[in-house]
């Protein structure tokens, strides 16, 4: 599959396109054309376990790569993970599926997408015949910053560094990425939310690229931007649907919604890609925070850039510029170079505003809602009163927008499809918060919440938040943003 930037320039492998992350003149790429996965190939993908489904799907994309290559990388980063299924569907109701994406080695979602970027980074270096050492960047998202580390952990020919906002953690969180081992890694703390770490970083990194070529690295990233994070996430989405039709609880063909968290934007890409590619897919719900201007879009046609940023209890979704903003665009507008330029242009104005067709193409497929923190509290408190399942905060903030999409087609009289909630992180993760949603109790110490929520719910404490209790924080250095191309001059040395 032979790939493009949303800004044009010319088509790339999509070895070059995973290796490079991200185009020269700052597009994002994507590929030329959506790969079918036909009913035959469907029903085939019936027989598979979770790492034969994932090798499938990303050989769609990336046709070039060995396959047993893949699949073996894939089963052995899987193995790691607790439980036989890495991606387990959970049916809480009639209708009610949870996709649990967090028994990983980080506790989040990353932990499914980043040992296939590994691999196509490693096995494409090969095939494109590029000699210099890898530098992963990662920066703005704590899960990703945590994942990027734990999977590039003593890669051969490979650094990785990763910029975590300091605003933009839980306790835990920070914890985990600053006692993360590891000679060829780094971590750094950057003052301010999640957006302005991630938008500087964004802002170097075709300048120091250029820099770091002389010095014997190759600058790129593992973080969404790259499609083949997003190629990862196409997989569990299909997976999950494949279980539904596994375990009889849909039809073949028969349509299911999916919830997901709008943070940047790359779960709520991967369902759509995953519909474009034929998966029956009813509406993509996505969620966002008090943080709502992607809500505000799908509401209104308009994109405000410039608003106040929250720090919220589910930082993982306090975006106001998701990174992956341009690919929906790019969509949104038939993929029309042009106008995506066009749009993405409106920025510095302000204002984003869709054409009243790109509005109707967007509301055709998705549904946008946000919640305020009390609802994520609510949310939290009531599922677990109803279900006896303890969502994590993210989880909160996607299962609120779903009840209130549920109760407005009840209120119309309309039939309520079946719906996969995906769930991106352990509540573990956010220890603190979750209590507090769960009894109201407010505690200072991580630990403290992790024990009670145990005894509360009997969900098993993950094994990797366990061990970092103990472990030294080795990474303490915090910078402000525009210190971020330095620290990585540093690094390099
Ligand atoms: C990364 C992350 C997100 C953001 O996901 P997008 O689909 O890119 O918006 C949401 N929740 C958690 C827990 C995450 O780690």
């Amino acid at each position: 599959m032979q790939f493009i930037g949303t800004r044009g320039g010319k088509t790339v492998s999509g070895a070059e396109a995973a290796v490079r992350g991200i185009a020269e003149d700052g597009g994002l790429f994507v590929p030329c054309s959506f790969p079918a996965v036909s009913a035959e190939e469907l029903g085939a993908m019936l027989g598979m376990d979770y790492p034969e489904r994932a090798a499938f799907i990303l050989g769609k994309f990336y046709e070039e790569y060995d396959k047993e290559g893949l699949l073996a990388a894939l089963e052995s980063a899987f193995a790691r993970f607790e439980g036989e299924d890495p991606a387990p569907l959970v049916r809480t109701d009639e209708g009610l599926y949870l996709l649990e994406l967090f028994r990983g080695p980080t506790c989040s979602f990353k932990d499914l997408v980043l040992p296939a970027v590994a691999y196509l980074f490693r096995e494409g270096k090969k095939l494109c015949g590029i000699r210099e050492d890898l530098l992963v960047l990662s920066a703005g998202e704590g899960d990703t910053c945590k994942a990027v580390l734990d999977t590039f952990c003593g890669a051969e020919g490979i650094k990785a560094i990763a910029f975590y906002p300091e605003d933009g953690v839980s306790k835990m969180q920070k914890l985990q990425i600053c006692t993360q081992e590891g000679e060829n890694l780094n971590a750094v703390g950057v003052r301010g939310n999640p957006d302005e770490c991630r938008t500087h970083a964004a802002k170097i990194f075709l300048p120091t690229r250029e820099k770091l070529l002389s010095k014997g690295y190759l600058l790129t990233t593992a973080d969404s931007v790259n499609f083949a994070h997003i190629a990862a996430q196409i997989a569990y989405v299909f997976s999950a649907y494949l279980d539904l039709v596994g375990s009889d609880q849909l039809s073949e063909g028969e349509r299911a919604d999916f919830a997901v968290p709008a943070g940047n934007f790359s779960n709520l890409l991967a369902v759509y890609y995953a519909k474009k590619m034929g998966l029956p897919v009813g509406k993509i719900l996505f969620a966002c925070n008090k943080n709502n201007a992607a809500s505000e879009l799908w509401k209104t046609g308009v994109f405000e850039t410039r608003r106040t940023a929250f720090s919220t209890m589910s930082p993982s979704l306090d975006n106001l510029l998701p990174a992956n903003l341009e690919r929906l665009l790019f969509e949104l507008t038939e993929r029309d170079v042009e106008k995506t330029k066009e749009r993405m242009g409106q920025f510095s104005s302000g204002r984003i505003r869709l054409s009243s067709v790109e509005l109707s193409r967007l509301k055709t497929h998705f549904s946008g809602g946000c919640t305020s923190e009390d609802d994520t509290v609510d949310c939290v408190y009531e599922f677990f009163t109803e279900y006896g399942y303890p969502l994590d905060t993210q989880g909160g903030v996607v299962m609120h927008v779903l009840e209130e999409y549920r109760k407005n087609l009840r209120d119309e009289f309309q039939d309520v499809p079946p719906a996969v909630v995906l769930l991106t992180a352990s509540p573990y993760k956010f220890p603190q918060d979750v209590l507090y949603a769960l009894t109201g109790n407010d505690v200072k110490d991580s630990y403290k919440g992790v024990k009670r929520i145990n005894l509360l719910t009997a969900m098993k404490v993950p094994a990797p938040i366990k061990d970092v209790r103990y472990k030294p924080v080795l990474f303490k250095t915090v910078i402000s943003p525009d210190k971020i191309a330095g620290e990585i001059e540093k690094f390099i040395g």
